[in-house]
């Protein structure tokens, strides 16, 4: 079965054309996918024979909510998406003054193995569709009713260990005729994977890259994130200084601050000068504690914010919502892990 939902316009109409159909069908089926039909028999502008041959042919993804927590505190509203496979993902609408924002999972589970990430230690199960990237956003609009006007590729997952279908999503979510969300609205963390660094680079799109750099050397970063075994501390900010100099974006470092680990002032020292030469942003993450890892939080926040600013780097500490919900990272797929478990 094709997932159709995964397609261009342009596939999508190429498809119906070598069916014998007009061009504008590609357009009206497309629509209709983008505003959340379920089915093609809810496609009321097309043939009844046409409907019947699409539904033969395809697919259209539509994730269920398995559970749905809602923060009395500040609105946040966490969902955990039943997908079609029976696999569960978790996507997060957080309310702010600019607008309301969803933060997306890239994959069902994660490979990275990060040390103090709740989200990869059951591993990958598998990537995420383009489909289903979208229907997080869809879906949750949808249901929450709320207008989404930003985007962050921060949930569960490695958005670059599942680049094309990721690359596939942003095409269709900023389509004018989708959802129609601009690149400006929507950020992409990677942990650090190099060669999609590289790739995000060359395609020279107007979103925001974070980078989550936990750590500016090699002895922490690799204890704490085994990807730095493969592309290391200078490996990475050479990268980046080359994606700031072709696309002109300044780059967002995620910095989770661990008690005696990485809060010195000398890793706040080495911070800026590895990013010495282009713009940066930096922003500090009180550690969410893992009941899993043995690290907690750092009490030096506002020391180390201030030891970056004095060498002239932005810096701003991450406000943390949700507080009486699962709301982070891989907290609500675990728990209803375990609860299937029995
Ligand atoms: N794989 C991507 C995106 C998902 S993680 C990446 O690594 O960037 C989203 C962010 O949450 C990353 O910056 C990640 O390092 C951070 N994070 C993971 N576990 C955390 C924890 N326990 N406390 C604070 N931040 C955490």
């Amino acid at each position: 079965m094709i997932d159709i939902k995964s397609m261009t316009l342009e596939e999508i109409s190429q498809s119906l054309r070598d069916m014998g159909e007009p061009a504008f069908r590609g357009r009206q089926v497309f629509s209709w996918l983008h505003r959340g039909a379920a089915s093609f028999s809810e496609m009321s502008n097309l043939s009844r024979p046409l409907r019947e041959k699409l539904a033969a042919a395809c697919v259209i993804t539509v994730p269920t909510v398995a559970c749905k927590q809602v923060s009395q505190q500040d609105g946040t509203i966490k969902y955990l998406w039943r997908l079609q496979d029976g696999n569960c993902i978790e996507t997060v609408l957080m309310r702010y003054h600019h607008g309301n924002t969803v933060c997306i999972s890239s994959q069902v589970g994660c490979r990275m193995g990060c040390a103090f990430c709740a989200s990869t230690i059951g591993g990958k199960v598998r990537d995420l569709q383009p489909s289903e990237l979208l229907d997080q956003v869809l879906f949750t609009q949808l249901d929450s009713g709320l207008p989404i006007s930003n985007i962050v590729l921060m949930g569960i997952g490695e958005p670059m260990d599942n680049l094309d279908n990721v690359l596939r999503f942003l095409e269709l979510v900023n389509h004018p005729e989708g959802m129609n969300i601009g690149m400006r609205h929507i950020s992409l963390s990677t942990c650090g994977v190099v060669p999609g660094i590289q790739r995000l680079g060359q395609l020279q799109l107007q979103l925001t890259l974070s980078v989550s750099l936990h750590a500016p050397d090699n002895e922490t970063r690799n204890r704490i994130m085994p990807v730095n075994r493969a592309y290391d501390v200078d490996t990475l900010f050479d990268a980046c200084h080359q994606y700031f100099a072709r696309t002109g974006r300044r780059i967002s470092f995620e910095y989770a601050m661990i008690d005696g680990v990485n809060d010195s002032d000398a890793q706040a020292d080495l911070i800026a000068r590895k990013v010495r030469g282009m713009p940066a942003h930096v922003n500090l993450i009180p550690l969410n504690e893992v009941r899993e890892s043995p690290f907690h939080p750092s009490r030096r926040i506002r020391a180390f914010q201030k030891r970056l600013e004095s060498h002239g780097i932005t810096v701003t500490v991450r406000r943390s919502l949700g507080g009486d919900i699962d709301a982070s990272c891989g907290q609500l797929r675990r728990r209803a892990m375990a609860a299937e478990e029995g």
